[in-house]
């Protein structure tokens, strides 16, 4: 899952960044509004962490063009926990969630995994395909119970199959929404990875659609 934080201070930028990071998440930055603005307008972002009070465009002009634009990605925002007037004009411009600050990161983490699961209409934590069960909440994944070990890249791929499940997932879109915008953006690493996982799980629930990406299905 990638995502988009907009945030001018450059410490808490930095402590979001890293805490999603940890989680598993690929995290692009952005420290004022209008360049915040043109990376959730032309990236696929499958959520966005944006601040309101942010130099060159504020937060909720921001939101308001991307909403205009069609862009329909949850947005998280942050607001001064003494401004009520923040939250209102923001879930006006079509947030979907807001944490004040300060906050605990664990509160933005889990309002975030709501955000994603209710984006792609899964209200628990935990995946499924088949034997295979993967956790959101603890990055779990397991085979008929048992715990299959992962590398980061593996389980964001795996994640994001999960999240789309009953539906064909393209390379492109994959490599969109796996890697940040410095990634070398190959598509043939996907198919490596791909590959692993099979291995890994040692069930084949990632069916390949010739010339389409891959869907996941239940073995048989
Ligand atoms: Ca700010």
């Amino acid at each position: 899952m990638r995502l988009l934080v907009v945030e001018d201070d450059p410490d808490l930028n930095r402590q979001l960044t890293a805490a999603l990071t940890d989680a598993g998440y690929v995290v692009d930055r952005a420290f004022d509004g209008e360049e915040g603005h043109h990376l959730g307008d032309t990236e696929p972002y499958d959520a966005v962490i944006l601040d309101i009070g942010l130099p060159k465009m504020d937060g909720i002009s921001v939101l308001e063009s991307w909403r205009r634009n069609g862009r329909t990605m949850p947005v998280l925002m942050l607001t001064a926990r003494d401004r009520w007037s923040d939250k209102v004009q923001g879930f006006d411009a079509g947030a979907d969630d807001y944490v004040a600050k300060p906050f605990h990161l664990e509160e933005v983490l889990a309002r975030l995994r709501a955000l994603l699961r209710r984006a792609v209409g899964h209200a628990k934590s935990e995946f499924e395909c088949g034997p295979v069960r993967l956790d959101s909440r603890t990055g779990r994944v397991t085979v008929n119970g048992n715990p299959v070990k992962l590398t980061s890249h593996e389980y964001r791929l795996l994640a994001y199959l999960m999240h789309h499940n009953g539906r064909v997932v393209s390379r492109t879109e994959l490599v969109e929404h796996l890697y940040d915008q410095d990634f070398d953006r190959d598509s043939n690493t996907i198919e490596v990875f791909v590959g692993r996982i099979r291995k890994k799980l040692g069930v084949d629930i990632i069916q390949t659609v010739r010339g389409l990406g891959y869907m996941l299905a239940p073995p048989g």
